[in-house]
């Protein structure tokens, strides 16, 4: 990745099929940007129905082989995998933070996580175990197996570079699945990079396929006869066009999309813990995890010192180079979406809401798309600000009277990814956990991330699909179920 970074003319990406890197035949290209410099760090071709095509086939022809060969075995191709990515463990964190701009520690532990699932993936002997029924009538058996599908698809956005890919092919592949995986065009190097390395591991050629492109590669993927299932995260409305075209030809479809995840602070909750981890979930990554707060619900006495505590910290945040010590937030993804930020901004001090932290104001001086984090204070809760995903580093607070008021306000939206509170009554917990609509929960915990052998996804909105990201739920949605009964 290094290599890349510092070559002055930039190389077009290859796509990585039947095991091998291959030049795409489309011409076309699109920069891969360097958030925190505005450097060119590659060109990503910009794929379509053709590539998509010789990505797939590759894939159809590997299935029947790979479905064959044994589980166990191939769970030792897993564990060879995350023996060669805990020894890249760095070098992939160093390549997440160059190309997204989320600091390195941060990448360090996105990488960390997307690890995890090949831990979890590691365990398809036993996960993928079917149940028996003796004697169901007299002299007949019952048994449910969990058997592979075929050529999956993997679509993703540009947040975790690392983790996404890593939630999808592992469990996939470990369930004895082809995958072809299309990495966000504005993040590519880390998923060629994890596909690669999984091949030094041992995965035989077209069980794992890369695809670049954008809207023309994914419409690609979706119409493909051959790709039975697809697992997307991104943006809301490309989730409902995923959701929607694919289940037009028949394949299985999970979709996880956008947020809008508020975070209530009772007057009760312990001051140092909770801005602790308001600031980590609306700052975080520059405010660009689907799990990040964004709706800051105050109730009663707990607004004015939580406010005061997370004006001084949002100011006194350093924002910078992802890979120096003192930064404490790189920057956004691109010019449009720091447009986007400022657009909210000046949208928010029209409408009358107290902008108490300007984020217009920092991390402006250099190349890269920096935008500091921002604090509205008395945000009515029918603006844009309070429904809006807005993907950045924007908190806006909208005060609530009781938690009973707060639940509902939160659940005003139509997303339902997150949701978490914070208070030191048990009484008021359960009340949240069990009234509010959303996906995964938070007490004392302002990123409310599952790890991999929990199911991961939101409600609502958030979430198009039955069977969600990670878990059993993955289990389930790369297997078939299928039915025995034999009499002897
Ligand atoms: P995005 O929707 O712009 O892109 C996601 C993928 O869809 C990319 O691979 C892109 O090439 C493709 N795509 C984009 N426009 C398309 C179109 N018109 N037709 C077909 N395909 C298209 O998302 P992003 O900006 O890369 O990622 C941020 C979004 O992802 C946020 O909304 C965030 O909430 C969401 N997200 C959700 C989860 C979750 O688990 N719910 C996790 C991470 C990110």
């Amino acid at each position: 990745m290094a290599e890349i970074a510092s070559t002055p003319s930039p190389a077009a990406l290859p796509l990585l099929i039947d095991g091998a890197r291959r030049p795409a035949e489309v011409q076309e290209t699109l920069p891969v940007v360097e958030p925190a410099t505005g450097r060119t760090l590659a060109l990503v071709p910009r794929g379509g129905e053709r590539e998509v095509d010789l990505a797939v086939r590759a894939a159809a022809r590997a299935f029947p082989a790979w479905r064959d060969v044994p589980v166990p075995e191939r769970a030792q191709v897993l564990f060879r995998y995350k023996a060669v990515l805990e020894r890249e463990w760095e070098a992939l964190a160093i390549s997440v933070a160059r190309e997204n701009g989320k600091l390195l520690d941060d990448a360090r532990n996105e990488v960390r996580r997307g690890i995890e699932v090949v831990d979890f993936a590691c365990g398809m002997p036993t996960l993928a175990q079917g149940r028996t029924a003796l004697g169901i009538a007299r002299g007949i058996d019952s048994h449910t197996w969990r058997v592979p599908i075929g050529p999956m698809a993997g679509i993703c956005p540009f947040n975790f570079p690392a983790m996404i890919p890593l939630w999808m092919f592992p469990i996939a592949i470990a369930a004895g699945n082809t995958f072809v995986l299309k990495p966000s065009e504005r993040t590519p190097l880390t998923g060629l990079r994890l596909a690669e390395l999984f091949l030094e591991a041992g995965l035989p050629p077209g069980v794992l396929n890369v695809v670049h492109g954008a809207r023309e590669a994914v419409d690609a993927l979706l119409d493909h006869p051959l790709v039975r299932g697809v697992s997307f995260v991104g943006s809301e409305g490309v989730a409902r066009h995923v959701y929607a075209r694919a289940a037009a030809s028949g394949k299985r479809v999970q979709a996880m999309a956008g947020a809008k995840n508020h975070l209530l602070v009772l007057p009760d909750a312990d001051l140092d813990l909770t801005v602790a981890a308001v600031m980590g979930s609306a700052y975080g990554a520059a405010g660009q995890r689907c799990l990040a707060g964004s709706v800051l619900v105050p109730v009663g006495k707990a607004a004015e010192p939580l406010l005061e505590r997370l004006s001084a910290q949002a100011r006194a945040t350093r924002v910078g180079d992802p890979f120096a010590e003192d930064s404490a937030m790189g920057p956004v993804i691109r010019e449009d979406a720091r447009a986007r930020v400022r657009r909210y901004i000046e949208d928010g001090v029209r409408e009358g809401a107290a902008l108490l932290v300007d984020g217009r104001e920092t991390g402006t001086a250099a190349d890269g798309t920096f935008i500091g984090p921002t604090l509205f204070d008395r945000v009515s809760p029918d603006s844009a600000l309070a429904r809006e995903e807005i993907f950045g580093p924007l908190l806006a607070s909208v005060r609530a009277d009781t938690v009973e008021e707060a639940v509902a306000l939160a659940n005003r939206s139509r997303f339902g990814n997150a949701a978490s509170v914070f208070t030191t009554s048990g009484r008021a917990a359960a009340y949240f956990r069990r009234n509010v609509e959303a996906g995964m929960i938070g007490v004392n915990v302002g990123v409310a991330a599952p790890m991999a052998f929990f199911p991961f996804a939101g409600w609502k909105s958030s979430f198009y699909g039955d069977l969600h990201a990670t878990g059993e739920d993955a289990v389930r949605f790369y297997t078939e179920t299928r039915v025995v009964i034999e009499r002897w």
